[in-house]
């Protein structure tokens, strides 16, 4: 992990918000919801479904729906970002707070990282109208390799 030094903290502060989120909106925090969320902020790479699945074991003799509609239901409300190209899930490090965001994704360490900037967006919108083309959903996941992997840590 390149990006914090206790990630611990990290883990805290996602689960924090996730209970002030689902406080404020009146949604349930339940115990598997919860597990889940912890298991994606495992560290800041991305987890796929059928890995939290595994993680899971025997808790909440969790099944593939089970994981899958907690899943869904983190993403819904801005816990958690899905990257599609991986086909996996990464925690948000800043739940709500943003609307326009991009990844980095490092296929050395495997780390994501979230950043936000309206003007891709703008941009991204504007190519779309151009071509007369209405757009839902936008989603922009760079791969490549990050500034820590670049400096040989
Ligand atoms: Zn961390
Ligand atoms: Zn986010
Ligand atoms: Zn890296």
């Amino acid at each position: 992990m390149h990006r914090c030094h206790e990630h611990a903290h990290c883990i805290e502060d996602a689960i924090a918000a996730a209970d002030r989120i689902c406080t404020e909106r009146g949604l349930r925090f339940t115990g598997l919801r919860r597990r889940v969320l912890e298991l994606v902020w495992e560290n800041h790479g991305s987890a796929k479904a059928y890995d939290l699945l595994d993680k899971l074991g025997g808790d909440y003799s969790a099944k593939p729906p089970t994981v899958y509609r907690a899943l869904e239901f983190l993403q819904e409300n801005g816990l958690v970002h899905k990257i599609s190209s991986l086909n996996a899930y990464v925690g948000c490090s800043h739940p709500l707070e943003h609307s326009n965001c991009y990844f980095l994704i490092c296929k050395k360490c495997n780390e994501v990282q979230e950043c936000c900037a309206g003007t891709v967006a703008e941009t991204l919108q504007d190519l779309a109208n151009s071509n007369n083309f209405k757009p839902e959903q936008m989603t922009l996941e760079i791969e490549g390799v990050c500034s820590a992997c670049q400096a040989g840590n």
